[in-house]
């Protein structure tokens, strides 16, 4: 798959499934905006990124989306614009995990930084970087879902909840969308896959039992194909979009 030329901004993209998106989409000719919190794993990442087709580009982010405001969102739909004619995807992937507790002892403040990096974050970065997406021929907006958004589960407390949440949002924006706009909305709920945070979830899991970051590399693709242009599903899950992508 061709993707030079195109132009994607994916957050959280310093560690976990954004890292290996962010090195893997890069292969194939797309500019990386790569949004993290974090200075030096970005230039890390940086360094990890394939520049050498012709007039390929990257840019760093760095911003903490617990922090993110008006303001804030505005520079970095600035940052874009300065750099690049278009934007042509959003990868919504940045979350944490938060506390696994009862709802009865989870901190406030914590449940907070995890509603704002997990929803209002997404909200805010989609609602200000609309505009400049309209701009491509094929935008794609993904936001990263969970099985804990479809069934509450004790202990998964604001994780859970923000991600109940985020499907709201991606099916509004979906439906909001569709039909004043060439922009396509997705939600994909990866599945277990072997990096830190499933780490934090489940630590008496063996890691090496779980597929790898790299084995959704094909999923997120499908995604930036012309042949999803037509999809009227909105919400995918791992083991559903694989077997698609496979037979395709
Ligand atoms: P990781 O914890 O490995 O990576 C999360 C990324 O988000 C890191 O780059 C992290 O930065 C970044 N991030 C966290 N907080 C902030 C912040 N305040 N501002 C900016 N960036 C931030 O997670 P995964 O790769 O496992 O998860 C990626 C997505 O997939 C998430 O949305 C998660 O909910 C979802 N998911 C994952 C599953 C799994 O089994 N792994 C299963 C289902 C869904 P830093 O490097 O600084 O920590």
């Amino acid at each position: 798959m061709d993707l030079s030329h195109r132009t994607i901004l994916i957050t959280g993209a310093t560690d976990g499934i954004g890292k290996v998106l962010a090195v893997e989409f890069s292969k194939l000719g797309s500019n990386i905006i790569l949004l993290g919190r974090d200075a030096s794993k970005l230039d890390t990442v940086y360094d990890q990124l394939d520049h050498s087709f012709k007039s390929q580009k990257h840019l760093i982010l760095q911003a903490d989306l617990s922090l993110l405001n008006n303001e804030s969102a505005h520079e970095i739909h600035n940052a874009i614009a300065e750099e690049f004619i278009s934007l042509d995807g959003i990868i919504h992937n940045a979350a944490i995990l938060g506390t696994m507790t009862t709802l009865e002892d989870y901190e406030l403040s914590r449940w907070d930084e995890v509603l704002n990096v997990n929803l209002r974050a997404p909200f805010l970065l989609t609602k200000t970087l609309k505009t400049i997406l309209e701009t491509s021929m094929l935008p794609r907006i993904i936001f990263t879902s969970s099985g804990v958004a479809n069934m509450g589960r004790a202990f998964w407390g604001a994780y859970s909840v923000s991600k109940f949440g985020l499907k709201g949002l991606a099916e509004i924006f979906a439906n909001e969308l569709e039909t004043t706009s060439s922009i396509k909305v997705f939600n994909f709920d990866p599945g277990a896959t072997q990096t830190k945070m499933r780490a934090s979830a489940r630590p008496a899991e063996n890691p090496n039992t779980l597929k790898t970051p790299s084995d959704l590399v094909n999923c997120y693709l499908w995604f930036f194909s012309e042949e999803s242009s037509d999809s009227k599903q909105h919400y995918f899950e791992y083991a559903d979009l694989s077997k698609k992508v496979t037979a395709t």
